[in-house]
């Protein structure tokens, strides 16, 4: 009788019973049956919606504490960026952009500003709080 040698790491997977790698409880094909992969899902599939509805009711729709929120004020805390430079970072529709900054900008958790950089006038995002920090 051949016996297999498992390594402590290796378990079956949940659903089919396949040995998976690294002691994880589900096999590649269902990968999905994870609760953080649920997760991350959810989040897509939110983010997803709320981007449908900000572009077809603007600002109005904004969630200021929703998924697209929260991805427009993260890639602000760690400082300022051009309006430009800004709008280039956000994989969103532009309409959706400007619905998100005008609803942000708002309920005061983001300040829009003119800077002169290089003679020109910049627009300017920075969060809300930050900026009241530096003033
Ligand atoms: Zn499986």
């Amino acid at each position: 009788m051949r016996r297999h040698r498992r390594s402590p790491a290796s378990r079956p997977c949940e659903a089919c019973g396949e040995a998976t790698s690294n002691g994880k409880p589900y096999c590649i094909d269902h990968i999905d049956r994870l609760p953080e992969f649920g997760a991350v899902q959810g989040r897509i599939a939110a983010r997803e919606a709320e981007i449908s509805t900000i572009q077809r009711c603007g600002a109005r729709a904004v969630d200021v504490s929703g998924e697209c929120a929260r991805e427009v004020l993260s890639i602000l805390k760690d400082g300022a960026m051009t309006l430009k430079c800004f709008r280039h970072s956000l994989d969103m529709p532009q309409r959706v952009v400007d619905a998100l900054l005008r609803a942000l900008e708002k309920a005061g958790r983001l300040r829009k500003l003119e800077v002169e950089i290089r003679g020109r006038t910049e627009e300017v995002v920075a969060l809300g709080d930050r900026l009241a920090e530096a003033s």
